[in-house]
């Protein structure tokens, strides 16, 4: 951040007043720009004992299977950012089944959240960031083309809880360089 975004002028970085970080405080009319971890919502919609997923037709990750999933809008709950982007990526309406996985990623200071879903009607296409969509039998995922590390843990952790016919709800972190599991 080099602006403040209240009056324009120039942002300085420090620790203000009764505050134990550094934040970008404009040198003009003194606000202070808090900048704050984003949560990321998606689920992972499933159809007759296949997951749906979606190949990216965006950067980075480009030709990479996802699950539909970004960042949640101001002014919706996670559940509906969840909806809409598997909507927006799948062109699937989904039954939310219930919280699934819960991924702290600190070094890019986002959080990422996945719902258990299911397809209304087994109807999904390919909405304007995807490539195609499609279903993958628990045996069938691409697991050397899965675009993220939160969204192959998801997955890893589903396949689990399927074979065991047990969901819960998993909390866990990951964090550069290793990847490590603090369940
Ligand atoms: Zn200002």
């Amino acid at each position: 951040m080099k602006y403040c975004s209240t009056c324009g002028h120039q942002v300085e970085q420090r620790i203000p007043e009764g505050d134990n970080r550094h934040r970008y405080v404009c040198v003009s009319c003194n606000t202070i720009h808090y900048q704050n971890p984003r949560i990321v919502a998606g689920t992972v919609p499933v159809w007759e004992d296949r997951i749906l997923l979606c190949r990216r037709a965006i950067e980075p990750r480009y030709g990479y299977w996802t699950l539909p999933a970004g960042f949640m809008e101001n002014a919706e709950t996670t559940v509906e950012a969840a909806e809409r982007e598997t909507l927006e990526e799948a062109l699937a309406e989904v039954i939310i089944e219930g919280l699934y996985s819960i991924i702290d990623v600190p070094h890019i200071d986002q959080v990422h959240m996945f719902y258990r879903a299911t397809l209304k009607d087994g109807q999904f296409g390919a909405g304007e960031e995807s490539l195609e969509s499609r279903l993958f039998g628990l045996d069938e995922i691409p697991w050397d083309e899965i675009s993220f590390p939160t969204v192959k843990r998801t997955l890893e952790l589903f396949l689990t809880d399927f074979k065991n016919e047990s969901f819960g709800v998993h909390v866990s972190d990951i964090r550069h360089p290793m990847e490590k599991n603090r369940e």
